[in-house]
């Protein structure tokens, strides 16, 4: 399994009024099973970082590796494929998609290589299970909780066995009992798994529970200690 090497990673958005320089020279290394949060004000860059760790988007310079690929030298569809097969997002809002059932949403990531066959039925279901829910298989979002609905989205996130998983905010709309115990499932899950976990958040407790810590300051990340 890979690792996640980004080197002298920049990020500027050129709008009509300025030129903005979000991210500078932004260095980060993660090896398999480790994580890391990212602490920062709002507007420090922390979302904009992820989509270029996430090959959502692309850094205006800097290189970026996860194991041996280059994401930013595929072409579109080669991307898209490697990004839904290697990388897991969870988001602060559970992006779910709300016609569908618990089971429907977590097969989501497989539909891009084809449809679900009875092997990926059986990983979501056990999954589904892993995370508490195996009583709301057919349960759709609305008939969630927020914690429930949090959980399909990991379960969503690590159904492909990713070897990166990114986080933003994910316990943002959570009560403090309820983003605990989501928090720890989404470490236990990516400890199992030893995958790579970068977690933005703005909670302290949730920010202790991973391995290392850095903060954005004026565009560049500095490690925590
Ligand atoms: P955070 O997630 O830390 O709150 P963001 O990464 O969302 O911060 O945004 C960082 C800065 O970049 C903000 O000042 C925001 O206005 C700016 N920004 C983000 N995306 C764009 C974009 N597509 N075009 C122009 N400016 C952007
Ligand atoms: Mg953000």
């Amino acid at each position: 399994m890979g690792a996640l090497n980004a080197e002298s990673i920049s990020k500027n958005f050129s709008t009509a009024e300025a030129r903005l320089e979000v991210l500078v020279d932004i260095s980060l290394r993660l090896a398999p099973g480790e994580s890391l949060a990212i602490l920062g004000p709002s507007g420090s860059g922390k979302s904009t970082l992820l989509a270029i760790l996430g090959t959502l988007d692309r850094p205006t310079s800097g290189t970026m590796k996860i194991g041996d690929v280059d994401p930013f030298k595929l072409a579109e569809p080669l991307l898209a494929a490697f990004r839904n097969k290697q990388i897991g997002f969870v988001f602060q809002d559970h992006h779910l998609l709300p016609q569908c059932t618990v089971l429907e949403n977590v097969l989501v990531p497989f539909l891009g290589s084809g449809s679900a066959g009875k092997l990926e039925i059986d990983e979501a279901t056990q999954l589904i299970e892993r995370v508490g829910l195996s009583q709301r298989l057919l349960h759709r979002p609305a008939q969630l909780s927020g914690g429930e609905k949090q959980r399909v989205a990991i379960a969503r996130a690590l159904v492909r066995k990713p070897v990166l998983v990114l986080a933003d905010e994910p316990t943002g709309n959570l009560d403090g009992t309820t983003a605990a115990e989501v928090a720890r499932l989404l470490l236990d899950l990516q400890l199992e798994q030893k995958s790579m976990l970068v977690v933005v958040t703005h909670s302290r407790p949730l920010a202790e529970q991973m391995q290392r810590r850095s903060s954005l300051e004026n565009g560049r990340l500095v490690e925590c200690v």
